[in-house]
């Protein structure tokens, strides 16, 4: 068998993140066109229950390197770690996320090595000829390039998170798992992570947030917007809102959602006063759940949401805070009971929501 594509995998909060799912789902695409395995590496600390997870995804190996100096990334770590194994799977096409984590030591390795590093990558394949062949994106996603390099060259890739999202998973897909355990000291790692912070919903880019309370003109100005501020604190949403809004001054310029604004995919998307103009909606076709509020019964928002209500935001607003906060004083009262909604939203550094991709759309128009 030819030598299998690789990942090397990320994880957060305990976790394997959707950008290390995307890269695995791609490798096993790339890996059918070359009748060859995919093989994971997973870089950590108390990892190897996650072996299954990336099964199910397209890992046919996965090679777990366990230490505990890995439990916080370190560029210096993960590449004492990770180039030993790599280099032993002579992979063709080695996989990973666009990340923070990514930049900091995958172009290290491509340099040491002199392999080509593609970053911003839309799509990975292979041509009919055989060569190997990269989509990505570049002048901030205005300009598409296509780079296809000899037979047989090595490449590393970085695929830009939340383009191709994640697809179903196979539960029971089997793999073969390896456990290694490198010697590393940590006392020669020029970087550290102390501690990992999770973002404040109140800054988070709309495009990574997982909770969205959005304002459209309904609110009647800024001191409408300070109400949904309320609502998004109580929900640890983040604030955004439509476009007139924002060029009204109650919304900042770079929280706008729509087709010239931030395109988002959260969980729920709570719009309050927003028509649904075309150029909006484009915006949050990827959310996952629509709530809309509006004081007109034929607002297209309200035929698109998966909940409506026809009302006066200035009435229902401060009806739902109020309910929040009760269950907020209840659920810290008696932590059993802590319903789910108040639970903190574990956001990943890159947003992928599984089965939602971003921009899918860059994808598709691809040959
Ligand atoms: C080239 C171009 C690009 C554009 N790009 C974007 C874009 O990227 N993003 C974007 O958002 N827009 C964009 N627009 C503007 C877009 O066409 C709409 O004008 C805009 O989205 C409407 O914003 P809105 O829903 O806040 O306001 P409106 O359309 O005025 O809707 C306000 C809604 O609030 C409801 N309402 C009023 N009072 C209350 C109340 N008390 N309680 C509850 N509901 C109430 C009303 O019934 C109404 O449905 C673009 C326009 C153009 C021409």
């Amino acid at each position: 068998m030819a030598a299998p594509v690789v990942v090397v995998a990320e994880t957060i909060y305990g976790g394997l993140t959707p950008a290390s799912l995307e890269c695995v789902e791609e490798a096993r695409d790339v890996a059918e066109s070359l009748a060859t395995a995919v093989h994971v590496i997973l870089p950590g600390h108390q990892t190897a229950a996650l072996a299954d997870e990336l099964a199910a995804h397209g890992a046919d190996r996965v090679t777990v390197i366990e230490h505990q100096a890995l439990a916080q990334f370190s560029a210096d770590g993960w590449l004492a770690a990770v180039a030993p194994v790599l280099k032993e799977t002579r992979a063709v096409f080695t996989l990973a996320p666009d990340s923070g984590y990514g930049r900091s030591w995958l172009p290290r390795l491509s340099a040491r090595w002199r392999i080509p590093l593609a970053s911003a990558c839309i799509r990975v394949k292979v041509t009919d000829e055989g060569y190997p062949e990269v989509f990505r994106v570049s002048h901030d996603g205005k300009l598409h390039e296509r780079q296809i390099w000899a037979r047989g060259t090595a490449v590393m890739v970085m695929l830009w998170p939340g383009v191709r999202g994640v697809g179903p998973a196979l539960p029971g897909r089997p793999a073969s798992v390896t456990v290694v355990e490198p010697e590393l000291d940590p006392a020669t790692f020029r970087d550290r992570t102390l501690r990992t912070v999770p973002p404040d919903p109140h800054d988070v880019d709309l495009t990574e947030a997982e909770r969205i309370v959005s304002g459209g003109l309904g609110v009647g100005g800024p001191e409408g917007m300070a109400l949904l501020q309320q609502l998004a604190d109580e929900l640890e949403a983040a604030l955004g809102g439509t476009r007139v809004v924002a060029d009204r001054g109650w919304l900042a310029a770079d929280r706008f959602i729509g087709t010239t604004g931030k395109i988002v995919a959260p969980k729920l998307y709570l719009a309050l006063g927003v028509s649904g103009a075309g150029q909006h909606v484009a915006g949050i076709t990827g959310s996952e759940t629509v709530i809309a509020v509006n004081t007109d019964r034929t607002a297209p928002l309200l035929k698109l949401a998966d909940l409506g209500v026809v009302g006066d935001l200035h009435a229902v607003v401060p009806v739902l805070i109020r309910k929040l906060r009760t269950l907020r004083q209840a659920a810290q009262a008696a932590p059993a009971v802590r319903p789910a909604l108040l639970d903190p939203v574990i956001r990943t550094p890159v947003a992928a929501a599984a089965g939602r991709p971003r921009d899918a759309s860059a994808r598709e128009a691809l040959p």
